[in-house]
């Protein structure tokens, strides 16, 4: 296993096309705008290194019986899929951001199942060659980009009827030695500080489709992977100075890019599905299982940040002891903890499935995922409210050096004789980054969009099971109780 250190050493290697407002980035590790991202991903490295962390960040491999980083094992039981959730929280509360591991995390873990159904299905050989890939994934702990949202054009047709063939991620040409893929992903999480890319489709996909089933792994530098790095809300504060940023350590979100493959070759043994088209469905089921699973931990740990930023700015400001300030404190911390809930309880509830690894139960995983995006914004307001308008308004840190204006920034910001201005400042300014645009927008739609989260909940409830309950009360207990198992789903 590599520690944060040697993984950042480990990404000067690469020669990964990064390009950012117009400039193609040559030194990807150090820049400005991309380092604190890498700094928030190295920290999947230490915990799983850092013996008070071990636990929690490492795991057996169940292939190799060798130790590894918990974010490239595949969950066994429940046990593991509980150790992943407070894992995430952990490091959620360490950075106070997204640490961008998780989606190749997940990608992993369902390629692991889905090559070994299609295998169940058509005698092909997926399962065998995806598990040599993820033991070097292991043996080497890369970290994974999981690439699977496509650019989508027109959202009414399907991959093949839109205008432009290469809307989605597709295969272009197969050859004796592999295939070649065309298309993007967008809102690549940790892309550019990832070794390597797994493509997934993003959708279920039809007969028509055929070329979109495609799922493979590629070098993140590989021979026509161009990645371009996106803006930020205030992402210009990170090379104007230190503390406007809030963050400076870890940043605000986990650092997107849209991934253009330019017509990429992909030798056989990095291809994971090419054509089975109807197991494109279920991948995404499961992906977004249980990378829903993980949105009530990870922003939990973020949000405890945001509390303890919102407790310690009131006892600076003097406004720590009224009611209702301990009232909004106390809001906040039980709907992160309900948030937090939802990412156990998902966990708890899980199943095995044919090739052995454990799953998050879907509709507790989609209920947490859509709390998360509910109750995310509302503890952002909480915390605007308590901090006041000095978040929004706050003169540049340049001032606080100006010398014809530091002496009045520092007498009028300042609280209580003993409180550095300073400290007022930093902690208004993280509570401001972590409240602004990006981070709500990135809570709402990361791991999918709420409506996303909708549809499979009203999928997977037992709408009828639920009328029949009702009636046998409503109708004094004269039809006899549903069996629990109903309709094959327990609820
Ligand atoms: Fe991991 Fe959360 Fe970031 Fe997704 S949003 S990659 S689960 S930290
Ligand atoms: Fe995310």
């Amino acid at each position: 296993m590599m520690t944060g250190a040697e993984y950042i050493e480990s990404l000067r290697s690469l020669k990964t096309e990064v390009w950012f407002m117009g400039q193609r980035i040559e030194n990807v590790v150090d820049h400005p705008a991309i380092r604190p991202h890498i700094n928030a991903a190295a920290v999947t490295y230490d915990l799983a290194t850092m013996p008070e962390t071990a636990d929690l960040g490492s795991a057996v491999s169940h292939l190799t019986g060798r130790k590894i980083n918990r974010w490239t094992h595949i969950p066994q039981n429940q046990d593991d899929l509980v150790k992943k959730v407070k894992m995430l929280r952990v490091a959620g509360q360490i950075t106070g951001t997204c640490f961008q591991r998780c989606v190749g995390m997940d990608a992993l873990i369902t390629l692991y199942s889905v090559t070994y159904d299609i295998d169940q299905k058509y005698g092909t050989a997926y399962h065998e060659r995806f598990k040599k890939f993820l033991i070097e994934t292991q043996d080497r702990d890369l970290m994974s980009d999981g690439a699977m949202t496509d650019p989508k054009g027109d959202r009414s047709k399907r991959p093949s009827e839109q205008h432009d063939p290469d809307l989605f991620v597709r295969v272009i040409g197969r050859r004796d030695d592999g295939i070649v893929i065309r298309g993007a992903k967008m809102h690549q999480t940790g892309a550019v500080n990832s070794h390597q890319i797994i493509v997934m489709p993003g959708q279920a996909l039809g007969p028509g489709d055929k070329d979109y089933a495609v799922a493979c792994a590629v070098p993140a530098d590989a021979p026509g992977v161009v990645m371009v790095f996106g803006r930020q809300v205030n992402d210009s504060r990170k090379w104007e100075g230190e503390i406007d940023q809030g963050n400076a350590g870890y940043g605000v979100v986990g650092g997107e890019a849209l991934i253009i493959f330019d017509d990429v070759f992909v030798p056989w043994d990095r291809v994971f599905m090419c054509g089975e088209y109807e197991f494109a469905g279920v991948l995404v089921e499961r992906f977004t299982a249980y990378h829903r699973q993980n949105y009530g931990a990870c922003k939990s740990g973020n949000l405890d940040v945001l509390i303890g930023a919102s407790m310690a700015l009131a006892e600076v400001q003097g406004t720590a002891k009224a009611s209702h300030v301990r009232d909004k404190l106390a809001e906040m911390a039980h709907l992160v903890e309900t948030m937090y809930s939802g990412a156990l309880a998902c966990s708890y509830e899980c199943q095995l499935l044919a090739c052995g690894c454990a799953l998050a139960d879907p509709l507790l995983a989609n209920t947490s995922k859509l709390n998360t995006a509910r109750f995310y914004p509302e503890v952002t307001r909480l915390a605007q409210d308590l901090a006041g308008g000095f978040i929004a308004t706050m003169v540049s840190e340049r001032e606080l050096e100006n010398p014809r204006l530091k002496h009045w920034v520092r007498k009028y910001y300042a609280t209580k004789p003993d409180v550095p201005v300073e400290e007022r400042i930093r902690l208004g300014r993280l509570i401001e980054n972590m409240t602004g645009a990006t981070p709500i927008v990135e809570c709402m739609h990361g791991a999918g969009s709420p409506q996303a989260q909708k549809v499979v909940v009203q999928r997977l409830v037992n709408w009828p099971r639920r009328v029949r309950l009702a009636r046998r009360i409503a109708l004094g207990g004269r039809t006899p109780e549903p069996p629990v198992t109903e309709g094959g789903e327990s609820r």
